[in-house]
């Protein structure tokens, strides 16, 4: 394959951003990864995003062949995501000028999110290169939950168009495709399946005492963990308000890893909800921990629990499996299609309490079934390579398809 120069955006939210945060999670990482994959192979790519810090670096070199591109799009001010949509033609701008400085020429835009989606549309018609999308969430689905604040208009509108003149649909799993023609009418042969991974060799069974030695977590207690960014979506609070179902002397204790630390609203609202529930003294709050050090957290639970209300795929969900842990899941994402598959370790559960609360009482009770490598087993196939290998050749159909239309090939 002829290396490809490929300009990804991610303009709301920095690959090397702290995850766990609010705008800052799997779509990070999903892009790092990939870029980084695809570098190793000798493909090049520009990852831009909007300059947070101003001792950011214009660019940063984050592995062979990728850069990652700090636009000055309102120095010295934090942007919210809607601010930022209303800056589109700056951040064109930005990237037209980096592009010019450094004489480069793209094969393809590759967006994430609907923010960057919308910039890519733009540097589709400058540039005449095809345009591929991964929306990460839909806002049509996370407003059909009817969980969280209502989705800006613009956000629905912008999607519905990004899906009708953009050459490629890049989805993480079936659900998420069935998603994109329900909500908005997608072509189907525009979809491609390019799913999220997972660090095999960083993610892997650990010892579980050794682990709670390390992380000071009481040998005896039966331990269930929740990991990811602190929002309604996500459904911490189902967890909470399932805990008085269990009987107190069975009851797993809850910890929640994710969000901003004891500032965060979203953290105070779950803290008084478990006071008001009267299960304070089974929660521990941990707020955010680095990528490096989750494998020890897993390892030192004996679930993970994921009561999300939409998750377009769930990357945590494959962390737990491929460190050898069960989960317990809604039937979101790409849990819902391993659970489909009879993949070890997984049990799907609807998220009403007294639901969420039996799927934990039956984890529990098949832990003995499920030793750490049995359950591993069920994401073997889900490494970044593979996930790389599919995103490039997503990528060339699109450009395959758009040569035979009207791009300049
Ligand atoms: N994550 C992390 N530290 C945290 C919370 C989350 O490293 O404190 C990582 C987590 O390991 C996973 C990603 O953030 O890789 C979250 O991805 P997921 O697909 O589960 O959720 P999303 O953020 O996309 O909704």
């Amino acid at each position: 394959m002829k290396p490809l120069t490929v300009a990804m955006l991610s303009i709301h939210s920095s690959p090397i951003g702290v995850l766990g945060t609010r705008d800052t999670g799997g779509m990070s990482v999903y892009v790092c990864e990939l870029a980084c994959q695809m570098g190793r192979k000798g493909h090049r790519v520009d990852i831009f995003t909007h300059r947070r810090h101003e001792d950011d670096p214009e660019v940063d070199c984050l592995a062979p062949n990728v850069r990652l591109v700090s636009l000055d799009i309102a120095p010295g001010h934090p942007l919210t995501k809607v601010e930022l949509h209303a800056c589109a033609d700056d951040t064109m701008a930005a990237i037209e000028a980096f592009r010019h400085r450094q004489a480069c020429v793209y094969d393809l835009i590759h967006s994430q999110y609907w923010i960057s989606g919308h910039v890519g549309r733009m540097a589709r018609e400058r540039w005449q290169r095809p345009h591929a999308i991964t929306f990460h969430t839909l806002g049509a689905v996370k407003a059909a939950t009817g969980i969280g604040g209502a989705e800006p208009d613009r956000r629905l509108t912008v999607e519905r168009k990004l899906v009708l003149d953009c050459q490629g649909l890049l989805v993480p799993c079936e659900g998420e495709k069935a998603n994109l023609m329900h909500y908005y009418g997608a072509d189907a042969t525009r979809i491609y399946m390019v799913p999220g991974g997972v660090d095999l060799d960083c993610f892997r069974p650990m010892d579980k005492a050794r682990a709670r030695r390390r992380l000071g977590i009481d040998p005896h207690a039966v331990l269930m963990l929740s990991i990811g960014r602190l929002t309604p979506q996500k459904g911490q609070k189902r967890i909470i308000d399932a805990l008085p179902h269990i009987e107190s002397d069975r009851r797993p204790h809850l910890m929640v890893v994710g969000g901003n630390g004891d500032g965060d609203p979203e953290q105070r609202r779950l803290q008084k909800l478990a006071e008001s529930a009267g299960v304070q003294d089974w929660v521990t709050f941990c707020g955010s921990v680095a990528h490096r050090n989750l494998p020890a957290y897993y390892a030192a639970a004996d679930m993970v629990v994921l009561a999300s209300h939409y998750e377009s795929f769930g990357l945590v969900g494959l962390e737990a499996l491929a460190c050898g842990r069960p989960v317990v899941s809604t039937p979101v994402g790409v849990l819902a299609e391993l659970a489909r598959m009879r993949r070890p370790g997984i049990i799907t559960t609807e998220g009403s309490p007294a639901e969420l609360a039996a799927g934990i009482a039956a984890a529990r009770d098949r832990v003995p079934d499920w030793p750490a490598h049995t359950i591993r087993q069920s994401v073997q196939d889900f490494s970044w390579t593979q996930a790389a290998e599919a995103a490039l050749v997503a990528y060339q159909a699109v450009i395959k398809t758009d040569a035979g239309g009207h791009g300049l090939h």
